[in-house]
C-alpha cells in the first residue's frame, strides 16, 4: 500500500481551518457556504464511522468584524475581546450547520498551560477521549481572553498539532491559501516547485517555508512546517491543502495526490509537550 493509499484507513483525525479559509479576506465575515460545505464533509467522514476533531480559528477575525474593525487588533485587550465576541459567534453557526447533519459539536479552548500542566493536560485528555467515544465532534480553538504572550500557543497551525498528539491522531490535515509546500514563496517566485512528499525534515524543507502572508490569518507556511513535525514525530500523517476546494479534504481521505503529505515517523522519545 502507498503512503498515500494508507490515508483511507486512517480512524483519528484531526482538521485544522484558518481564519482566512472560513471568513471573506475583504470583509473578515464568515464564508457560509464554505463552512457549510466543511460541516458537511466532515459529518459524512464521521458517518463513515471515524472520528473528528476540527480546530479553527476564526474568533478574533469574526470578532473584530462584529465591532467594525477593519484591521488586526493592535493591543492585546482588543485581540482578547474580539475572540470573546467572535468565538461565541463561531460556535453558533456551527453548531446549528452540525445540527443540520444530525451531529453534535463541542466547544474546547486551550491555552499553552492545558499542556504545561499535568491536572489541565489530563482534563483535556479526558474530555477530548470522553467526547470521542460519545460521538460528539469537538471543535478547538485556543483560549484567546485568557491568553497572553507568555502562556500563547499563538497560532492554530501550532494548536493542531498538540491537539493531534494529545489525542495520538494518525491523520492531520492543516488547510492553507497554497496548495501545499513550494521549493520557495510561489508569489514570489514563478520558478518554485511543487513539494507532494516530505518523508525527512532536512533543513532545506525550512527553509522552502515562507512567513505569513493574509491580512487575517496568524499562521503561514513556516508555523505549518513546525507542525508538521510534531504531528509526525508523534505518529500522525499530516497533509496540507488548500482551504479554497473543501472536495480537497474527501481527495486526501480517499488516498488521492493531494497537498503536501509528510509522512509520519513516530519518534518514542519526543516530548511534544515540552516543545
Ligand atoms: N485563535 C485565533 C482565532 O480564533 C486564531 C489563531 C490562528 O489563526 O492561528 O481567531
Amino acid at each position: 500500500m502507498t503512503d498515500r493509499e494508507k490515508l483511507k484507513h486512517k480512524q483519528r483525525i484531526v482538521i485544522k481551518v484558518g481564519s482566512s479559509t472560513i471568513t471573506y479576506s475583504e470583509t473578515g465575515t464568515i464564508n457560509y457556504s464554505k463552512l457549510e460545505k466543511l460541516v458537511r464533509i466532515i459529518a459524512d467522514i464521521h458517518n463513515m464511522g471515524k472520528e473528528v476533531v476540527l480546530v479553527s480559528s476564526g474568533a478574533i477575525a469574526v470578532g473584530r468584524h462584529a465591532i467594525g474593525l477593519n484591521e488586526k487588533p493592535k493591543t492585546l485587550a482588543c485581540k482578547q475581546a474580539c475572540a470573546a465576541i467572535g468565538q461565541a459567534a463561531l460556535m453558533t453557526v456551527y453548531k446549528k450547520l452540525f445540527s443540520e447533519y444530525n451531529q453534535t459539536c463541542a466547544q474546547i479552548l486551550l491555552t499553552k498551560y492545558t499542556f504545561l500542566r499535568d491536572e489541565s493536560y489530563e482534563n483535556a485528555c479526558n474530555t477530548l477521549h470522553e467526547l470521542l467515544s460519545m460521538g460528539v465532534i469537538p471543535i478547538v480553538n485556543e483560549n484567546d481572553t485568557v491568553s497572553t504572550a507568555e502562556i500563547e500557543i499563538g497560532d492554530n497551525d501550532s494548536l493542531s498539532a498538540y491537539v493531534s498528539s494529545m489525542i495520538n491522531g494518525d491523520l492531520l490535515i492543516v488547510l492553507s491559501d497554497q496548495d501545499g509546500l513550494y521549493t520557495d514563496d510561489p508569489r514570489k517566485n514563478k520558478d518554485a516547485k511543487f513539494v507532494s512528499v516530505v518523508k525527512e525534515f532536512d533543513p532545506e524543507i525550512f527553509d522552502m517555508a515562507k512567513g505569513a502572508g493574509t491580512n487575517v490569518g496568524t499562521g503561514g507556511m513556516s508555523t505549518k512546517i513546525h507542525a508538521a513535525l510534531m504531528a509526525t514525530k508523534s505518529g500522525a500523517d499530516m497533509v496540507i491543502i488548500n482551504g479554497d476546494d473543501m472536495e480537497n479534504i474527501r481527495a486526501v481521505m480517499n488516498g488521492e495526490e493531494k497537498g503536501t503529505l509528510f509522512v509520519a515517523n513516530k519518534d518514542e522519545n519526543y516530548d511534544f509537550r515540552s516543545m
